[in-house]
This record gives C-alpha cells, sequence and structure tokens, in this order.
C-alpha cells in the first residue's frame, strides 16, 4: 500500500528560495507543455503524444531530468483525465490554464536520503554543469521504502512524501500491548463465523451500525456540522470585507489568505474527525468480529430534502445545495478512509442501494419520513432512527427486502469523537511538545487505496493525523 506523509521540512535560506523556484520552474514546464502540444495539434491535427513531449522538453530546464518528466506526465494524465470526461459527456476542458507554480516531484533518481534524517534533492545539468543538490531536514522520515518527494503548498511549503507502507507497525504494537486476542484464545484455528455488520451514514449522526447479534454503536458526526458552520461563518465575512475592497490590493490578497488559511485549517479538521470516526468504529468492528460491514450507498440518494422546503425560495435552495454538496463530500470522505481501514482490519466492506431504507417500517411496510430522533409507526413500531435505518439496510442485504429481522437490539455504544483533547496515557514521550501546548501535528499520513496515480490533492483528502487518538468519552444517550 502506498501512503503519502506531508510534512513539515527545514532548510537554509538560500535553499529555501531554490525550492520556491522549483516549484516556479515546473510551473514553467507545465505551461511550456501547453503551448507545446497545442503548436503541435495545429501542425499536425494530432495530439503530442507521450516521447515527443518528453523530447521536447528534455534538458531545457534546471531541474532533474525525472522532476521535468514529472510534470509532463501530470500534464499528460490531466489531458487524459479531460477526455475521459469528455467521454462520458462532461464537459470537461482540456488543460488550458497556464502555471506559474507548480508541483516539483522527484522520483526515485532524484532524491537520497541520509541516515541523519536528511534528504538530498537532486537537480538537473544546467549549462553542462550539474547543479548543486537542495538539502531539507524533516523531523521524521516515514518507514518504508520512499517511492517518491513532491514539493507542494498548502498554505506554506511541505514535503509529500510517497512511501510504500509493510507492517501496520503501530496497530500491531498496540494489539500486541492493550487488546486482548480473542480468536486466539478461543483456540481455534478456523476462520470466525460471517458476522455481518450494516452502517447507516448520517449527518448528525455520522455511524450508526448494528450487527447481527444486536449490539450497535453510534458515533456523532455533529463536531463535523459545527467545524463546517464556522468555516462558512468566517468565509462569509471575509467574502463581505474582500467585496468593498479593491481587487489585486494588498488588502485584498491579505483577505484572501486569510480565507484560504480557514479552509485549509477546517479541512484539516475535519479530515481529523473523520479519521477519528471510522477509526473508532473499526475498533468496534473488530472488538465485536464483525466479518463484513454493509454501508447504505448515500450515492444519488438526497438527504434532507422535503417538498415542504422545496416552496422555499431560489436564494435558499441554492444555499441548501451548497451545504448538501458539502455533507455529501464527507460522506465520501469517511466511506474513502473506512474502505482502507476496515481493509487493513480484514473486513470485508461492501456499497448497498439504501433507498427508503430510513423512511420504510419493516413490520407493516408503510413509508413515513421521519422527523426527530425517533422512527414510530402507525402501527407501533418504534426505533431509533439511526439505528431504525441500520437495520433495514442489514435486512435488505441479507434478505433482500426491508423486513424485521428479529434482532434483539442489546447495547448502543454513543461515541464522540473528540478533538485535540489528550488523554494524558495517550501522549507519546516527552520532547514532542511542552507541556501545556498543542500536540505537534507536524506530521499527517496519508492513506492511498488505489496507488499514487492521484493528484496530491485527492490524496490530501486522505490525509491522516498520526499523533491522533481514539476517541473514548462516552456520551449519555440522546433523551429518546
Ligand atoms: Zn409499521
Amino acid at each position: 500500500m502506498i501512503r503519502v506523509c506531508k510534512t513539515k521540512f527545514k532548510t537554509g535560506k538560500g535553499a529555501l528560495n531554490r525550492l520556491f523556484a522549483c516549484n516556479r520552474i515546473s510551473g514553467e514546464i507545465w505551461s511550456d507543455c501547453l503551448r507545446i502540444a497545442g503548436e503541435h495539434h495545429k501542425k499536425t491535427g494530432k495530439w503530442i503524444d507521450k516521447t515527443e513531449l518528453q523530447k521536447a522538453v528534455k534538458r531545457k530546464y534546471p531541474l532533474h531530468s525525472q522532476s521535468i518528466q514529472g510534470v509532463v506526465h501530470k500534464y499528460l494524465q490531466a489531458r487524459e483525465g479531460a477526455r475521459q470526461a469528455r467521454a462520458k459527456g462532461y464537459a470537461t476542458r482540456y488543460p488550458y490554464k497556464k502555471k506559474g507554480n507548480f508541483v516539483t516531484k522527484w522520483a526515485k533518481d532524484g532524491f537520497e536520503v541520509k541516515p541523519n534524517g536528511k534528504i538530498e534533492l537532486s537537480m538537473g545539468i544546467w549549462k553542462g554543469k550539474r547543479q548543486k543538490p537542495i538539502i531539507v531536514s524533516v523531523k521524521e522520515v516515514p518507514q518504508g521504502k520512499i517511492k517518491e518527494i513532491e514539493l507542494v503548498w498548502d498554505n506554506g511549503l511541505y514535503l509529500a512524501i510517497s512511501y510504500e507502507k509493510g507492517e501496520p507497525l503501530e496497530r500491531a504494537c498496540v494489539k500486541a500491548k492493550g487488546r486482548e486476542e480473542k480468536p486466539k484464545a478461543a483456540g481455534s484455528e478456523e476462520a470466525p463465523p460471517a458476522k455481518i455488520c450494516a452502517i447507516d451514514m448520517g449527518e448528525i449522526h455520522a455511524i450508526a451500525a448494528v450487527e447481527e447479534a444486536g449490539e450497535g454503536i453510534i458515533i456523532t458526526g455533529r463536531k463535523v456540522r459545527s467545524i463546517k458552520r464556522l468555516r462558512n461563518k468566517k468565509h462569509k465575512e471575509l467574502s463581505k470585507k474582500l467585496a468593498r475592497v479593491k481587487k489585486g490590493s494588498r488588502r485584498a490578497k491579505k483577505l484572501q489568505r486569510a480565507k484560504r488559511k480557514v479552509s485549509s485549517k477546517t479541512k484539516a479538521q475535519q479530515r481529523d474527525i473523520l479519521h477519528k470516526i471510522s477509526r473508532s468504529f473499526v475498533r468496534w468492528a473488530e472488538d465485536n468480529q464483525v466479518t463484513t460491514v454493509v454501508v447504505g450507498d448515500v450515492e444519488g440518494v438526497q438527504r434532507n430534502t422535503s417538498a415542504k422546503k422545496k416552496k422555499n425560495s431560489k436564494k435558499k435552495r441554492r444555499s441548501r445545495k451548497v451545504s448538501q454538496k458539502l455533507s455529501q463530500w464527507s460522506f465520501g470522505l469517511l466511506l474513502t478512509y473506512l474502505a482502507y481501514k476496515l481493509a487493513e482490519a480484514g473486513i470485508e466492506l461492501i456499497k448497498f442501494p439504501e433507498e427508503y431504507t430510513s423512511q420504510t417500517c419493516p413490520v407493516c411496510h408503510r413509508r413515513k419520513k421521519v422527523s426527530g430522533r425517533v422512527y414510530r409507526c402507525y402501527c407501533g413500531y418504534t426505533q431509533h432512527r439511526d439505528i431504525h435505518g441500520a437495520l433495514n439496510i442489514l435486512a435488505k442485504y441479507k434478505y433482500g427486502e426491508i423486513c424485521e429481522t428479529g434482532i434483539k437490539i442489546g447495547k448502543i455504544k454513543y461515541l464522540r469523537p473528540t478533538t485535540y483533547v489528550v488523554k494524558s496515557s495517550r501522549r507519546p514521550g516527552p520532547g514532542l511538545w511542552e507541556s501545556g501546548q498543542k500536540p505537534f501535528v507536524g506530521t499527517t499520513v496519508v492513506g492511498s487505496a488505489n496507488g499514487s496515480q492521484t493528484s496530491f490533492k485527492d490524496e490530501m483528502l486522505l490525509t491522516e493525523c498520526r499523533s491522533m487518538l481514539t476517541p473514548g468519552d462516552s456520551l449519555k444517550p440522546p433523551p429518546l
């Protein structure tokens, strides 16, 4: 599995300027790729192919040859992506925007990791002379074989280090230490019996799940929502100010920077919480020896839309659409995190259409829109709303239709993903941060399920904080 670790680094001032220059040159290469490809198309009426484009840019820049190739590959990928999208009927444009800055990549021959943690980034031959390498030092070099290093901008320069992850060391340690090994203690060598668990994902309750034996878990997603709200509020304020200042002025730039900072921060917070949510779910699934997880596929399902709201004014509708987009986006993200965390734990994940699972009564099959936290049917059936949804998904998956499963809901665990609250016992040893300070979250680990072909932005969606801790605080169940 290829993972990406985005990390801060230290370097001298001269080297920092050279790093900035690297990304400027990469931007230049990108723009040149556009130009060369365009000219080629004008002349021949055909698309330029990889070999020709690579030949056209080879040795034209002071970057390492593989770094130059890296930009060419990214350009070709973008072109191919646009082609595929267009074939599907989307109005995607082929790459056309010139770039002042672009990500610089050092592939396997382009860097060297020294034993003292310093990384040497090689440069290319310029005017007959090999340029001096740039040396940076990072706090922590990820364990595993490093595949490539990218220099990325996210309100500051960062290194994105892709590496191959072998044994999930951390997990193995945790298991060996604290968590009793249930299957082994039982002495049975054969695989444990299949146990299905169904998840219903929602906005207020990020995850509500029940398994066949009747154990349930509800993990709240309120924090995600509050973060989003705060972000929107701040954005609104800044946009208001931005509208009043002169375009392109220093003040405008400052405000734009502030805006970007807000979004990058909230994004990180959101990812952090989603990771905690997915992690605690996977822990729970492991503890209950779940083998298969069925998740209601929210794709295409419009949530929280009622006829009454549709009568709302146009303006209101649009804003709701935006908020829906946001919420759906985090569903997708949560699902991505769940997918790879479950895979690591050896649990199968199945997406399953969830139409009407939240509305239908399993006893009399009448449909009803739910309002409030409890689903109450005319026939007398009542159930906690989210557990009801999960139960129906489970029934639909197992029996092909929504029906009574006969599962007696036992204990329901309520969890809330905690943020920035560090339990003293869980703290990594001293030295990482001074007491009273916030934990150091400089290094983030990104898991990518499908390898390294995704762009950096995509991979950043999969960011995981290393220093993150499990949520443990149980909440009192909300009044039913
Ligand atoms: Zn009913």
